[in-house]
Protein backbone atom coordinates (compact mmCIF):
# COMPACT_ATOMS: atom_id res chain seq x y z
CA UNK A 1 0.00 0.00 0.00
CA UNK A 2 0.88 3.50 -0.75
CA UNK A 3 1.02 4.50 3.48
CA UNK A 4 3.73 1.89 3.90
CA UNK A 5 7.28 2.96 4.17
CA UNK A 6 7.61 5.75 5.76
CA UNK A 7 11.34 6.04 7.95
CA UNK A 8 9.37 7.74 10.99
CA UNK A 9 8.48 5.45 14.12
CA UNK A 10 5.40 6.85 15.35
CA UNK A 11 4.41 6.13 18.75
CA UNK A 12 2.90 2.73 20.60
CA UNK A 13 -0.57 2.60 21.74
CA UNK A 14 -1.47 2.66 25.41
CA UNK A 15 -3.29 -0.78 26.69
CA UNK A 16 -7.08 0.09 25.99
CA UNK A 17 -8.55 0.91 29.06
CA UNK A 18 -11.37 -1.19 30.35
CA UNK A 19 -13.78 1.79 30.16
CA UNK A 20 -12.65 2.24 26.41
CA UNK A 21 -15.18 3.81 23.41
CA UNK A 22 -15.22 0.93 20.99
CA UNK A 23 -14.46 2.66 17.85
CA UNK A 24 -16.47 1.32 14.85
CA UNK A 25 -13.82 0.01 11.72
CA UNK A 26 -15.07 -0.48 8.19
CA UNK A 27 -13.12 -2.99 6.17
CA UNK A 28 -11.72 -1.18 2.86
CA UNK A 29 -9.55 -2.82 0.31
CA UNK A 30 -6.95 0.02 0.60
CA UNK A 31 -6.97 3.66 1.77
CA UNK A 32 -8.45 5.67 -1.38
CA UNK A 33 -5.57 7.16 -4.04
CA UNK A 34 -6.24 10.73 -2.73
CA UNK A 35 -6.17 10.08 0.81
CA UNK A 36 -2.50 10.44 2.97
CA UNK A 37 -1.45 9.88 6.29
CA UNK A 38 -1.02 12.45 8.36
CA UNK A 39 0.34 9.64 11.55
CA UNK A 40 0.97 6.67 12.62
CA UNK A 41 2.18 4.65 15.15
CA UNK A 42 5.04 2.72 15.32
CA UNK A 43 5.42 -0.37 13.08
CA UNK A 44 7.07 -2.56 15.24
CA UNK A 45 3.35 -3.33 16.80
CA UNK A 46 0.22 -4.81 15.40
CA UNK A 47 -2.60 -3.61 14.74
CA UNK A 48 -1.03 -0.38 13.37
CA UNK A 49 -3.05 3.17 13.16
CA UNK A 50 -2.90 5.75 11.02
CA UNK A 51 -4.66 9.44 11.08
CA UNK A 52 -5.40 10.11 7.27
CA UNK A 53 -6.57 12.72 5.57
CA UNK A 54 -9.11 12.32 2.63
CA UNK A 55 -11.72 14.61 1.12
CA UNK A 56 -11.58 17.43 3.62
CA UNK A 57 -12.05 15.03 6.12
CA UNK A 58 -9.70 12.93 8.38
CA UNK A 59 -10.56 9.41 9.23
CA UNK A 60 -8.43 6.38 11.01
CA UNK A 61 -6.89 3.77 9.59
CA UNK A 62 -6.21 0.43 11.30
CA UNK A 63 -3.74 -2.24 9.85
CA UNK A 64 -3.54 -5.57 10.67
CA UNK A 65 -3.55 -9.28 9.28
CA UNK A 66 -6.83 -9.48 8.65
CA UNK A 67 -6.55 -6.17 6.76
CA UNK A 68 -7.54 -2.81 6.30
CA UNK A 69 -10.23 -0.74 8.34
CA UNK A 70 -11.37 2.38 8.59
CA UNK A 71 -13.36 4.80 11.23
CA UNK A 72 -16.28 7.55 9.15
CA UNK A 73 -14.87 10.63 7.79
CA UNK A 74 -14.74 12.85 10.69
CA UNK A 75 -14.46 16.85 10.91
CA UNK A 76 -11.02 17.60 11.99
CA UNK A 77 -11.30 18.21 15.57
CA UNK A 78 -13.58 15.53 16.18
CA UNK A 79 -11.15 12.64 14.35
CA UNK A 80 -7.66 14.45 15.90
CA UNK A 81 -9.55 13.87 19.58
CA UNK A 82 -10.55 10.57 18.74
CA UNK A 83 -6.50 9.60 17.78
CA UNK A 84 -5.34 11.34 20.94
CA UNK A 85 -8.15 8.75 22.26
CA UNK A 86 -6.74 5.93 20.66
CA UNK A 87 -3.17 6.46 21.48
CA UNK A 88 -3.87 6.76 25.43
CA UNK A 89 -5.94 3.93 25.12
CA UNK A 90 -9.45 5.65 25.66
CA UNK A 91 -10.99 4.54 22.43
CA UNK A 92 -9.86 1.23 20.46
ZN1 LIG B 1 7.88 0.47 18.15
Amino acid sequence: MSFMGYADHGPHVAQALATREEIKWHKEAAPGPRCRALRWTCRCRAPRYFLFTGGGRLFIGRQDARGWFETTRLPHQQAEELWMRLLTGEAR
